[in-house]
């Protein structure tokens, strides 16, 4: 993906466009867009664009010449004029649009997409204009960093919603009688039956998105469901060639001291650790990199690592890494407790089973926790010392919890404030006025004094108002210092930590 650099301040006269941009960016396209090179250098385009340009049609160009690019913003008409100026005399080039590999999917504009799309379907059949409709969607939801696309028909049109850091956002309207054919392209995407309309479908799909050495390979995972006005299909995003799923502690954003006590925890031999949080709270994200860590730790000499998931999320292993990873598979009878018990026949060391949510599983990981393995997995509960509790209600003895549970770490995931406009909303965060998230972490380790609360049947407010007297850093406290460090803001905060929208 190039990357696209806004410049702060306004342009004098422009220099002279490179030779580049002329020959492969169309006057009219740039005159629409009113965009305009001002030469080339190192790898760079710098290009004069209006604050209208749509950051898409920057990312076209910079795919299309294979650069970087970095903006200044000018005046309008200065910049049309400048256009018409630089291609005085030159013949007209071929069009910018989406690369012709069938896997690949480039860039194009949206709205003339739309308008060929529209214009087609009603003198045509010709499938063309949809699939590059469905196309460009797909490049557009991910130059906007969007882990799920949303293609929701209505009565009168259907909204096209991308979501971006956890938060649903409405980027296009089409109109209703394009509802089917682009739930149809995307269920050909995604090797599903086109023809069965009244029944829910699952689909996966993997698609090269820019061309050339800009190419990133992204899975795609479908999911349609008819509905009163048609079917509703949703795309997620997995970028596979990304760096999310490898990130270190600290760039998820997890403080000096708690990661210091979770670490003491995960590298023990033994012992259940668990993740609470909402689904998006990154909880696959932390243990994924809890994986990565054991599993590559020299000093431990080498650690056996498997995991039993649904789904596996992101291919784990590397050269240097070795991770076994086994998903649940309903149908041919493997579900967490089946595999876990698998697993544990494989002479494991640390073990990841993806959640905990029946008593079956339970029962198993914590005769693993108890028999010398590290466990590691998921819990649904709103924080951390209800876990314990949590536990309990799946029928686990409460000694049996006190003795195997090390820790929990609750998480959530906040938006943080866009730096450039400090908040205020700008092309460069699309409005919102946030760019990016970073984790808040609440570690309950289970001490002595926990284990004595839980033998004796001690509720978990008791057991919570008993760990933040001795320390623990609640996620309102840590969304709360985010807010002071200016770096996110309370009505995010109470957005995540206490659902409120
Ligand atoms: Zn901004």
């Amino acid at each position: 993906m190039s990357v696209i650099e806004v410049m702060p301040s306004a342009t004098s006269r422009p220099d002279a466009p490179s030779e580049a941009f002329l020959d492969l960016v169309p006057r009219d396209f740039a005159r629409d867009h009113l965009v305009l090179s001002r030469g080339g250098m190192n790898g760079t385009e710098r290009l004069l664009a209006s604050r209208r340009t749509p950051l898409i049609v920057i990312h076209n160009i910079g795919v299309r010449l294979g650069a970087d690019t970095n903006i200044e913003f000018g005046d309008d008409e200065a910049i049309a004029v400048a256009i018409d100026k630089a291609y005085e005399g030159r013949r007209a080039p071929q069009p910018v649009g989406v690369a012709g590999n069938d896997a690949v999917v480039g860039g194009a504009d949206i709205d003339r997409l739309l308008a060929q799309a529209d214009r087609d379907l009603l003198t045509t059949e010709g499938k063309g204009p949809v699939v590059r409709l469905v196309d460009a969607l797909l490049f557009e939801a991910l130059s906007r960093r969007a882990s799920d696309i949303h293609v929701q028909p209505l009565e009168d049109r259907v909204l096209v919603r991308y979501r971006v850091d956890g938060v649903l956002q409405t980027s296009r309207e089409l109109p209703a009688r394009l509802a089917g054919p682009v739930v149809s392209r995307i269920k050909v995407m995604g090797r599903m039956d086109i023809a069965e309309k009244r029944v829910p479908q699952d689909g996966r799909a993997t698609v090269t998105i820019g061309a050339g050495e800009h190419g990133r390979a992204i899975d795609l995972r479908i999911s349609t469901l008819p509905t009163s006005f048609g079917e509703r299909a949703v795309i997620r995003l997995l970028d596979t060639s990304g760096e999310e799923h490898l990130l270190s502690f600290e760039s998820l954003g997890m403080p000096k001291a708690t990661l210091d006590l979770y670490l003491d925890r995960a590298s023990r031999s033994s012992g259940i650790i668990l993740l609470t949080g909402p689904t998006g709270s990154g909880k696959t994200t932390t243990l994924y990199t809890t994986l990565r860590r054991l599993a590559s730790r020299g000093d431990r000499g080498d650690v056996n690592v498997m995991t039993i998931e649904d789904p596996i999320e992101y291919e784990l292993s590397s050269p240097e890494i070795a991770i076994s990873q086994a998903q649940v598979n309903a149908k041919k009878g493997v579900t967490f407790a089946s595999g876990l018990r698998h697993i544990l026949r494989q002479d494991p060391d640390v073990i990841m089973v993806g959640e905990i949510r029946d008593a079956e599983t339970a029962r198993i990981a914590i005769q693993a926790s108890l028999t010398g393995h590290l466990v590691l997995s998921t819990l649904h509960t709103n924080d951390a010392a209800s876990a314990v509790a949590r536990l309990v209600d799946l029928g686990a003895e409460a000694y049996l919890v006190s003795a195997s549970l090390s820790a929990v770490l609750a998480q959530r995931l906040v938006r943080t404030l866009h730096t450039s406009c400090e908040g205020r909303g700008c092309d460069g965060c699309f409005g919102t006025g946030y760019l990016g998230r970073v984790g808040l972490f609440e570690l309950f380790v289970v001490d002595e004094q926990v284990r004595e609360q839980i033998g004796s049947g001690s509720t978990a407010s008791v057991i919570r108002a008993s760990a933040r007297e001795r320390g623990m850093r609640s996620l309102q406290a840590e969304g709360e210092r985010l807010v002071e460090e200016r770096r996110t803001t309370r009505t995010e905060v109470e957005r995540v930590v206490w659902g409120l929208e």
